[in-house]
């Protein structure tokens, strides 16, 4: 006998969502540039909070993740009703698309845009489709000449992975109030904190019934590995979200840690401050090398060579001294590598390997 079941259409269009790499061959602590993470680990107010919840670990988890909210309100001035948590914004993007998108619904997103979209939109039975950018740039024109009747999501990263390259606000603004009444549009706010003076859209989504934004824990606050991320967003769509959640999608570890990191303003203020430094010092050092990039918005810098084949190379020297970059290849970027902004000495050696690679000119 053998089994004929088979997936839904679409599911095996899937191909497999590649992350950054993390092991390299005769590098016993290779450094790790190609996952957009905070150099400096998680904060130590979210580990001791992690460890202690640890305790509590035979008890079920909050379901309304109350306190967690509470503290978004807190800190970042939200409303605590028009916020949903996720496992990271990878879920609240899956939780979209399974809500609001099915077959014949068409999921739209910028032609460098994150690879989760694609994933899915496929893995709700829609279609994915993608709008060109101009110079990776975002064009909000593309994307709504791209609009249908059938479109259902638009995605937009701001600032954008893996380009790095950022909209100002009001082009959202102008955005959602011309989009059809069918849709929704997303602001998908990972790199958001890196944006100084930008609130991600969370002022649009108040005002407007039809913008989302997701945040996660993942970049700044360290806590990649915990996953915790959520949706911001009108209360009808809160509603509908929280009807397919997983009542217990959010273990108390993870609510813990990601609220002492949320709280622990003055270690992710220093963060911040790094990163902006050592993100125009590394700009600037590849820029003397001849090697060409947009301003960043985010923690990372995507390096463009004049080639795919120079890129290879150059991530391959880079691999030969024991640093992982990302070559954003499945992002329509064969000549580019992302590089992530590391702590100081971290860009020193990327940049110093880099000077190596390129030679004496
Ligand atoms: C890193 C990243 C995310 C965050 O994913 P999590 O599931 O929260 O870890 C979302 N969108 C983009 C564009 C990202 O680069």
């Amino acid at each position: 006998m053998s089994v004929t079941i088979t997936p839904k259409p679409g599911i095996l269009e899937i191909a497999l969502y590649q992350g950054g790499e993390s092991a390299l061959p005769g590098f016993v602590a290779p450094l790790k540039l190609s996952s957009n993470e905070n150099p400096f680990g998680p904060p130590p107010s979210a580990v001791s909070a992690m460890a202690e919840a640890a305790t509590m670990a035979h008890r079920y988890p909050s379901t309304d993740h109350k306190g967690l909210r509470q503290a978004l309100s807190e800190i970042h001035g939200l409303d605590p009703e028009r916020i949903i948590c996720g496992v990271g914004s990878d879920e609240i993007i899956t939780m979209l698309c399974q809500a609001y998108a099915g077959p014949g619904d068409e999921v739209l997103y910028p032609e460098h845009g994150f690879g989760m979209y694609r994933i899915s939109a496929l893995a709700a039975g829609a279609t994915p489709v993608t709008a060109p950018e101009t110079d990776r740039v975002v064009d909000p024109e593309a994307i709504l000449a791209a609009v249908t009747e059938r479109t259902r999501l638009i995605f937009i990263a701001n600032p954008a992975n893996p380009t790095g390259t950022m909209l100002p606000l009001a082009a959202f603004e102008d955005l959602a109030a011309r989009l059809p009444d069918q849709c929704l549009l997303v602001m998908d706010g990972a790199y958001v904190e890196y944006a100084d003076g930008y609130d991600g859209g969370a002022k649009l989504v108040e005002t407007r019934d039809n913008v989302v934004m997701t945040r996660t824990f993942s970049k700044v606050y360290g806590l990649g590995g915990v996953r915790v991320g959520y949706g911001y967003a009108p209360r009808e769509i809160i509603e509908v979200l929280t009807r397919i959640r997983g009542p217990f999608n959010l273990s108390t570890m993870a609510l813990m840690g990601a609220e002492a990191a949320l709280r622990d303003t003055d270690w992710v203020a220093k963060a911040l401050r790094v990163n902006a430094d050592e993100r125009a010092r590394l700009t600037g050092g590849l820029r003397q090398l001849g090697v060409a990039c947009d301003d960043s918005a985010a923690n990372f810098v995507l390096a463009r060579f004049s080639d795919e084949a120079e890129a290879d190379a150059a991530d391959a020297h880079l691999k030969k001294r024991g640093i992982i970059v990302r070559a954003p290849k499945s992002y329509g970027l064969p000549h580019c590598l992302r590089i992530t902004v590391g702590r100081p000495q971290d860009n020193d050696a990327v940049l110093g390997v880099l000077r190596e690679f390129r030679g004496p000119r």
